[in-house]
C-alpha cells in the first residue's frame, strides 16, 4: 500500500474521512502497532444530523515483506454520553461543594454527594464528590470510590432499599433522616450509621453521615445501667417496707408497754425507773416514726403511693395542727400563729397528706427554734394556686445547704452529738408529697435569722394517681 501523507480536508477539523485517513497514514508512517483514534460523524435520523462517537483502531500488519493496516472502528457514542454527563454532573456538584467547601472539608461528619443520572433508575447514583471525613468514617478511600456507582460502592446497601431511598430524595425534594443503618447480614453495632439524606439542585442528592456506634453503645450502657439501677432500687424498697412491717409489731409492744409501766398502772416506779422507762419510749416513739416515714418513702419509690383527692376546709387542717402542736410550743413558750389571706378556703387535695405536709414543716420550726421564738402558718390563695408558708424565727440553715435539705436523709448537723433529733426525711416525704399533688416547695433562710418554709399546689389537683 502506498503511504499516504496526513492532511485534511479542509472542510472541517474533525472531519470522519480525514480522521480515518489520517490514523492509517499514521500507523504506516511509525510503525505503531496500534494505533487509536477518536472521531465523530453526523449521521442523518429522520432527516436531522445526529452525531456518533466512532473509535478507530488501526493495526499495522507486516506479511512477506509487505505492510497492511487493519482498520476497526466501534460506535462509542453511548460511553461518550455517558462521560459528558459525568463531568457536567462533577462540575456542578463541584460546584455546590464550593459554597460550602470549608465546611465540607473540615466537618467530622462524612458527606457523599451522588449525582443520579437517570431519574427512572435508582442504579445510576453515581458518587461525584466525599469530604475527608467520609473516608475516615468508612474506611473506604474516596479516591478508588469516585466516579463509581453506589451499588459498585456499597452493594449490600440495595437489599436495604438504600440507593430506592436516595433516588426518591431526588424526585421528590424532600430530605430523609435513616437510623441505625448497619451493613451485614446480622446487626453489627461496630457497623451503625446515622444518615441524612437531603435533595440538591441539578439531580444531586447529599448524604451526610456519621458513625454512632459508640453513642449506640454508651446509650445501650446507660439503658442497661437504668435498668439495674432501677432492679436494684425495687429490691431496696421491697426490702425497706417488709423489715419495716417486721419491725413495727415488736415496737408497737415495746411502746405500748412502756406506756402501761410509765403510767404505773402495775404498781409505783422509783425516780430511776421512771427516768429509763420513759427513755426507752422515747426512743420507741422515735423508731416508729423513722419506721412509718421509710415506710412512706419505699412506697413513693415504687410508685406505690396514691392520692385520696377530698374537698376539704384548710383553717380545719390547720386547727388540727395548732392543737396538736401546741403543747410542744408551749414548753418551749413558742408562740403559734397563723394568717390566711382569705375566709376559709377550700381545696381538692389529699387531706392526710396535706396534714403531714404542714405537721412535719411546723414540729421542724418549732424544733430548730429556740425558747421564746414564733412560728407562724400562713395561707395566700389565688384562683388556681394554694401558697402556703411557715416562718420561724429560729437558728436558720445556711445558704450551702438548702438546696440539699429536700434529700432523704439529709441533716444540716449529722454529727452524733446533734442538738436535735430527727430521721432526715421528714422534707424528704414533703418535697415527695408536694410533688405528688403538681407543685414545689423551697425555703428563705438565713442562719440566726429563721426560715421560711413555702409550698404552692393548685387548689383543685386533679391527677388520682403519682
Ligand atoms: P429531721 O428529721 O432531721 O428534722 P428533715 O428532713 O425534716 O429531717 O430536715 C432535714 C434537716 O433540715 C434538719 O435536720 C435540719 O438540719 C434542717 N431543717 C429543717 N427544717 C428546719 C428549720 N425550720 N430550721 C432550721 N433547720 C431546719
Amino acid at each position: 500500500m502506498n503511504s499516504l501523507k496526513e492532511e485534511g480536508c479542509g472542510k472541517n477539523r474533525e472531519c470522519s474521512e480525514c480522521t480515518v485517513r489520517n490514523s492509517v497514514m499514521h500507523t504506516f508512517e511509525t510503525g505503531e502497532n496500534i494505533y487509536k483514534k477518536e472521531g465523530k460523524l453526523d449521521i442523518l435520523t429522520n432527516g436531522r444530523p445526529t452525531p456518533i462517537h466512532f473509535l478507530i483502531s488501526t493495526i499495522l500488519i507486516k506479511q512477506n515483506n509487505e505492510s497492511m493496516v487493519l482498520l476497526i472502528a466501534d460506535d462509542i457514542t453511548e460511553q461518550k454520553i455517558a462521560e459528558k454527563k459525568v463531568l457536567e454532573a462533577s462540575v456542578k456538584a463541584e460546584k455546590a461543594i464550593q459554597q460550602y467547601a470549608d465546611i465540607f472539608e473540615n466537618v467530622r461528619i462524612g458527606f457523599y454527594i451522588y449525582y443520579l443520572e437517570n431519574l427512572d433508575d435508582d442504579r445510576t447514583l453515581r458518587l461525584m464528590a466525599a469530604n475527608p471525613a467520609a473516608s475516615d468514617i468508612t474506611g473506604v478511600p474516596n479516591e478508588v470510590i469516585l466516579g463509581k456507582t453506589l451499588d459498585e460502592i456499597f452493594p449490600g446497601l440495595r437489599e436495604k432499599d438504600i440507593p430506592q431511598t436516595y433516588a426518591e430524595v431526588v424526585r421528590t425534594g424532600q430530605s430523609k433522616v435513616l437510623e441505625d443503618i448497619y451493613y451485614g447480614d446480622e446487626r453489627v453495632l461496630e457497623n451503625t450509621f446515622s444518615v441524612k439524606v437531603f435533595p440538591l439542585p441539578n439531580n444531586c442528592v447529599g448524604v451526610a453521615f456519621d458513625n454512632i456506634t459508640e453513642r449506640k453503645k454508651e446509650q445501650e450502657a446507660m439503658l442497661q445501667a437504668k435498668l439495674t439501677a432501677e432492679d436494684a432500687n425495687r429490691t431496696k424498697s421491697e426490702f425497706i417496707s417488709n423489715m419495716s412491717h417486721e419491725l413495727r409489731t415488736p415496737l408497737t409492744s415495746i411502746i405500748g408497754f412502756s406506756d402501761l409501766l410509765i403510767c404505773e398502772n402495775f404498781g409505783t416506779l422509783n425516780e430511776s425507773q421512771k427516768k429509763y422507762i420513759s427513755n426507752v419510749l422515747r426512743s420507741g416513739k422515735h423508731l416508729l416514726k423513722l419506721i412509718n416515714d421509710l415506710l412512706d418513702f419505699s412506697k413513693i419509690e415504687a410508685g406505690k403511693m396514691e392520692l385520696i383527692l377530698e374537698e376539704f376546709a384548710i383553717q380545719d387542717t390547720i386547727n388540727e395542727i395548732k392543737e396538736t402542736m401546741m403543747p410542744l410550743a408551749m414548753k418551749k413558750e413558742i408562740e403559734l400563729n397563723y394568717s390566711i389571706n382569705v375566709e376559709n378556703p377550700i381545696i381538692v387535695a389529699d387531706s392526710v397528706k396535706f396534714k403531714q405536709i404542714l405537721y412535719n414543716l411546723v414540729s421542724n420550726a418549732i424544733k430548730f427554734t429556740d425558747q421564746g421564738g414564733s412560728v407562724t402558718m400562713g395561707i395566700n390563695t389565688t384562683d388556681e394556686i394554694i401558697s402556703v408558708f411557715v416562718k420561724d424565727s429560729g437558728i436558720g440553715i445556711s445558704i450551702d445547704y438548702q438546696d440539699k435539705l429536700f434529700n432523704p436523709f439529709y441533716q444540716v448537723d449529722s454529727s452524733n452529738a446533734r442538738e436535735y433529733e430527727g430521721t432526715g426525711l421528714g422534707l424528704a416525704l414533703v418535697d415527695k408529697f408536694v410533688e405528688m399533688h403538681g407543685g414545689n416547695i423551697w425555703v428563705d433562710s438565713e442562719v440566726g435569722n429563721g426560715s421560711t418554709f413555702t409550698f404552692r399546689i393548685p387548689i383543685a389537683f386533679e391527677n388520682k394517681s403519682f
